[in-house]
């Protein structure tokens, strides 16, 4: 699959970004998605601008990751589950005190990274419970990115 941009005075050019999505959105261009053939290559205009840049992770969704564009405030303690402690990466419980939701480990991920420089694996198995003290998520993350017990 390959996309093409066709601006209003009719360049043509090849590959969409997010300055692509903006100028398509103010209707300075149009998106397409070129499905190619061996004997001919199906074109596709792409109408829906918001599904689209959702998918390429342009704009942040809120609804489908169930985290809102902020500060989280997290609580972590080791899982009980974790037999060596000090592993590189290491099972944790979180809790989002400032009322998120984890629905996309990779999204929650992206989030801490940037906001806490944390290193949550995100190839291996999570999970959530909910208990009285609230919704808990356990995932594994890289023990040198946490903050350390003071
Ligand atoms: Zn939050």
């Amino acid at each position: 699959m390959c996309y093409i941009e066709v601006t209003a005075d009719g360049s043509v050019s090849q590959g969409v970004d997010a300055a692509a999505y903006q100028r398509a959105l103010s209707g300075q261009s149009r998106l397409f998605a070129v499905w190619p053939g061996s004997y001919r290559s199906d074109l596709f205009a792409i109408d829906d601008l918001d599904q689209y840049a959702r998918g390429m992770g342009w704009v942040h969704d809120e609804a489908s990751t169930g985290l809102a564009e902020h500060e989280h405030q997290v609580r972590w303690r080791l899982s009980e589950s974790e037999r060596n402690p000090t592993a590189s990466y290491i099972s944790v419980r979180v809790w989002l005190d400032c009322g998120c939701m984890v629905r996309d480990l990779g999204a929650f991920a992206k989030h801490m990274r940037s906001q806490q420089g944390w290193d949550i694996a995100t190839t291996g198995g999570w999970g959530s419970s909910s208990e009285r003290g609230g919704t808990s998520y356990s995932m594994r993350v890289r023990r040198k990115s946490l903050p350390q017990p003071a």
